[in-house]
């Protein structure tokens, strides 16, 4: 896609139209092209840019968020960010649910913003305390708030249907064999499935799960069932939501954190590129996609957010060491 030639009217005409980048390593090491496209470099530093900016579109449609209203919204931090840089570019208050467990950067990200920040401990879905059921209830008893509800809103998945799938089909002049990506909400991979296979029926799209998600199970065996955990956030979902409905996927792979965490390392160290855990499970998930499929072929993914949002966590010798996890190799003797 063209970038802006003009200078952008406000923030949210920032949101979108990220570039690809050819992914080296993992291009050489299986003779495709790997192409990830970088939606860390949206204005909020996310993918979730692209859901919080349609999702707040859809609410001023709807008549439900008026001027001087509040956003609210349960998050791991991302979608939360994103929302608040479209509140403050409105004129929108927000109240930001997190669990406790999201990294730090994120919550200071979103204190810096001006976000409400509320932190509440994780909690299963279940469990009425979650992250979500108490973000619904504050927007409830808050005067004039609208509850974003990004797992089910398919305003969400619409963003990418109308913006991720269309970039990426001109940024590869429709050259592209398969698209994977991990699921949060799953508005990325569905929205950008479905509008990819709109243009073009045949394209391999691939669901990657971290470990301790549910959907690998249910597209491989029909059952959602979880098994083991990872430390990835935003990522990860035990639910078929509103934005996953419907949704049918060719093939599905499950990535442990320490494959996810040695992609990350290597792009950071070989590539220049510092990208989130999330990152990582999804460009091993396309390397695994590329075996699959064999060499010559285009495969795509997203570059969710930048690793700057993990340095006290992924980037952290102490933190990966309690972890049991691979310290950053250039990082160990510090
Ligand atoms: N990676 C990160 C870091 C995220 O914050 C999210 C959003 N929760 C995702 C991936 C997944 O995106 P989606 O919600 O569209 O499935």
């Amino acid at each position: 896609m063209d970038s802006h030639k003009q200078p952008a009217r406000d923030v949210l005409e920032l949101i979108g139209n990220t570039p690809l980048v050819r992914l080296r390593g993992p291009s050489e090491a299986t003779g495709c092209t790997i192409l990830g496209k970088c939606e860390f470099m949206n204005p909020g530093g996310s993918v979730k840019d692209r859901a919080a900016a349609f999702i707040v579109a859809d609410a001023e449609a709807r008549g439900a968020l008026l001027p001087g209203g509040t956003i609210v919204e349960g998050t791991a931090g991302n979608t939360g960010i994103g929302l608040t840089v479209v509140a403050n570019a409105r004129g929108y208050k927000t109240i930001i649910v997190m669990p406790d467990t999201q990294s730090q950067e994120k919550q200071q990200t979103l204190r810096a913003l001006g976000a409400e920040l509320i932190l509440v401990p994780a909690a299963p879905y279940s469990n009425a305390a979650h992250y979500v059921h108490t973000s619904r209830r504050i927007a409830e008893e808050t005067p004039g708030a609208v509850w974003a509800n990004q797992f089910d809103n398919i305003a969400n998945r619409l963003a990418h249907l109308r913006t991720t799938a269309p970039e990426i089909w001109a940024q590869t002049d429709g050259n592209i064999d398969g698209f994977t990506c991990a699921v949060g909400t799953g508005g990325t991979l569905t929205g950008t499935g479905m509008g990819l296979k709109e243009f073009n029926p045949d394209l391999v799209l691939a669901l990657t799960d971290p470990e301790g998600a549910a959907l690998y199970n249910w597209f491989a065996h029909g059952e959602l069932r979880a098994e083991g955990n990872s430390v990835s956030e935003g990522i990860g979902q035990s639910r078929i939501t509103a934005n996953l409905e419907g949704l049918s996927v060719d093939t599905q792979f499950r990535v442990p954190d320490t494959e996810a965490l040695g992609y990350v390392h290597d792009l950071q160290q070989h590539e220049g590129l510092c990208l989130g855990l999330s990152s990582g499970i999804n460009v091993a998930g396309a390397v695994r996609l590329a075996r699959d499929m064999g060499p010559g072929k285009t495969i795509v993914t997203i570059l969710c957010d930048s690793g700057l949002r993990y340095l006290s966590t992924i980037y952290n010798p102490a933190w990966c060491a309690a972890k049991g996890l691979p310290a950053p190799p250039w990082l160990r003797d510090a």
